[in-house]
């Protein structure tokens, strides 16, 4: 059986490479449209498509088990705390300058999305069976990559606010968020045992994550990368944007 331990300490790590982004300041510099358009369709994608697509199969998963009313609440609420959260991180005092605004925000969401990756993670292993986890070359490839895109969520607006590489790195760690994560579906298989209780749990919790990382996301999309993107009037982030998209979801369907 694979162990836990090292696939999700792999997948906890694997963000901080996007450090290596730093090198790239200079090439920032000079290609900001560019580079806003890209992170806005990797996150669109992560966001508005695959979260989104989580909380539907989810819900209607759950609606099975609590009926079609109840299952209703838990996505809602999570938009509803992930428009909350949106709102503090961009229009609250929380962060005084629009560059920690959307750095803030950035790190919120790539938290957010480790925690949820994390919890797919671990259920893999809740019951104790051989994991469905796929490792050949291919997966390990798309996984690197995928996690670096998301590092790079973070590095690109450190960039921006002008954060040293040292800070930067540190910032990174939310990723690690991902660790813990993924022993949540074994210790909630602990508590609850094969009880119906636990069907809820399972399926509740990752739908309430998803769905606060799916308005959290959408928010750091309209309100933090597309105005950067769009900021000089330029044609250039569309084509980066529709790059971003495909590219991240390449790597998506290689490893889903
Ligand atoms: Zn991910």
């Amino acid at each position: 059986m694979t162990d836990l331990a090292v696939l999700a300490s792999g997948f906890g790590v694997l963000p901080l490479a996007a450090i290596l982004i730093c090198i790239l300041r200079g090439t920032f510099e000079s290609h900001r449209e560019q580079a806003w358009g890209l992170l806005s369709g990797i996150v669109g994608f992560l966001a508005l498509s695959h979260a989104m697509a989580f909380v539907l199969v989810d819900k209607a998963y759950l609606s099975l088990v609590v009926g079609a009313a109840q299952a209703i609440v838990v996505p809602s609420i999570g938009l509803i705390v992930g428009a909350g959260l949106g709102w503090i991180l961009f229009e609250s005092d929380v962060f005084r300058t629009e560059p920690l605004r959307v750095l803030g925000a950035a790190a919120a969401f790539v938290a957010l999305h480790s925690v949820g990756d994390g919890l797919v993670l671990g259920a893999d292993f809740a019951l104790g069976a051989v994991p469905s986890v796929r490792i050949d070359a291919l997966a390990v490839g798309a996984t690197v990559l995928h996690r670096f895109a998301e590092g790079a969520l973070i590095v690109v607006p450190a960039l921006a606010a002008v954060w040293k590489p040292r800070s930067t790195f540190v910032l990174l760690f939310v990723s690690l968020a991902a660790i813990p994560a993924a022993y949540v579906p074994g210790w909630v298989f602990d508590v609850y045992g094969a009880s119906p209780e636990r069907t809820v749990v399972d399926l509740a919790v990752p739908t309430f994550v998803a769905a606060i990382e799916t308005m959290l996301g959408l928010i750091l999309l309209v309100r933090g990368f597309l105005p950067l993107a769009t900021a000089n009037r330029g044609s250039r982030w569309l084509a980066w944007t529709a790059i971003g998209f495909i590219g991240i979801s390449i790597v998506h369907f290689l490893v889903e």
